[in-house]
């Protein structure tokens, strides 16, 4: 990484020369700027320490809409975002813009096709917490096979017994079934041959040759469900994978199963959930994401014992979180000294 430079010479647009002014013929465009479009992290300290080596000028705002991120933007050459959309608006209206960040390894909210004709950067973060992720959904399944979760309600309320608790079975020799092995599936398939289990592996877009390499039985999705004792979710949202596990799905699955999701909320129709608990077709579930984050006081999950939640945290490790905020400030430093991100 080329960042030797403790100034930066000016930004300069991927393929093309250094902006001198802008549409309404403003020439002061040359300090390097970058807008952190909106965020809620707690501290920005490690982008406020880089940008101020590197002499780059960091605006903040809270914006929710592309006329928002335009208002803020006037005079940024790289946009940070968490959610915000980032869309062809804003890449018309701001043509100083070089890059556009995203916090994170989705980047839905960024007009990717609209930014490629503009000439913008865009950047993502792919790989920043497939450890974390695959740490946490083992730590859900344990939690699941061991009733961890309830142990720990019953001792809380005053009751010290086991039997209250049985059947627990080992989970060595039990079955996981992956759904999606990409990079973070990757990971949690080594994790679970580790305990000892056996694993299925259903991912349309994987070879079998591939899946049956590491050490997996590729299957069906049927079969997956039918076979598996924990189901875990490692796809990404998309318009196939929408609601992949509904109703029908559930009265596949075995009565003892269950799932585990840190993918993302939409694969699961959460709407049917309660009930496929209530009927026992599945015995229990542990999702740290939901259609709807955070849940509205009145969503039946939050009343499921049955049901582990955590707040969209499987990202989160200290570690993660050090380069979720470092990898972007680098990122934007690159962008706008020259070389590519
Ligand atoms: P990836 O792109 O590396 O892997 C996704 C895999 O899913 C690919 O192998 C792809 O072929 C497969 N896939 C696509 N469509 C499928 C389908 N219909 N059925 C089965 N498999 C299918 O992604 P990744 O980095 O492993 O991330 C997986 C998911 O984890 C993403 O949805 C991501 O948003 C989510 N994630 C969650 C958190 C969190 O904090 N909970 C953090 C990071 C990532």
């Amino acid at each position: 990484m080329k960042m030797e430079r403790q100034r930066l010479a000016g930004p300069c647009r991927q393929g093309g020369g250094a902006p001198t002014s802008d549409s309404q013929g403003r020439d002061d465009l040359t300090e390097p700027t970058v807008l952190i479009t909106d965020n809620d992290y707690a501290s920005l300290e490690i982008e406020e320490e880089i940008f101020s080596r590197y002499g780059v000028r960091l605006i903040t705002a809270q914006c929710h809409s592309p006329e928002e991120i335009i208002e803020a933007g006037r005079e940024a050459h790289i946009l940070i975002s968490q959610y915000a959309p980032i869309t062809a608006k804003v890449f018309e209206a701001l043509p100083q813009v070089l890059g556009a960040i995203r916090y994170g390894k989705g980047y839905d909210n960024i007009d990717v096709e609209a930014a490629t004709s503009a000439g913008v950067w865009v950047v993502n973060l792919p790989d920043y917490s497939d450890e974390e992720v695959a740490e946490h959904a083992v730590a859900l399944m344990l939690c699941l096979a061991r009733k961890v979760c309830a142990m720990n309600r019953a001792v809380h309320g005053g009751k010290w017994e086991v039997s209250a608790f049985e059947p627990i079975r080992p989970i060595h020799r039990q079955t996981l079934g992956i759904i999606g092995i990409g990079r973070i599936g990757h990971v949690v398939v080594n994790k679970a041959l580790d305990l000892g289990m056996r694993v299925l592996a259903y991912d349309p877009y994987i070879s079998d040759e591939t899946i049956a390499g590491r050490g997996m039985r590729p299957v069906g999705l049927q079969e997956l469900l039918a076979s598996s004792d924990f189901v875990t979710l490692h796809a990404p949202l998309t318009a196939e994978t929408r609601h992949m596990i509904g109703l029908a799905q559930f009265r596949r699955m075995k009565p003892s199963a269950y799932l585990i999701n840190t993918s993302r909320g939409k694969l699961v129709d959460q709407s049917v959930l309660p009930q496929a608990l209530q009927e026992g077709l599945i015995a229990g579930a542990a999702l740290d994401v939901l259609e709807e984050e955070p849940p509205t006081p009145d969503n039946p999950l939050l009343r499921c014992e049955q049901v582990i939640l955590t707040p969209h945290a499987a990202w989160y490790s200290e570690a993660s979180a050090e380069r979720l905020h470092r990898i972007p400030a680098e990122e934007s430093c690159r962008i706008l000294s020259g070389p590519e991100p």
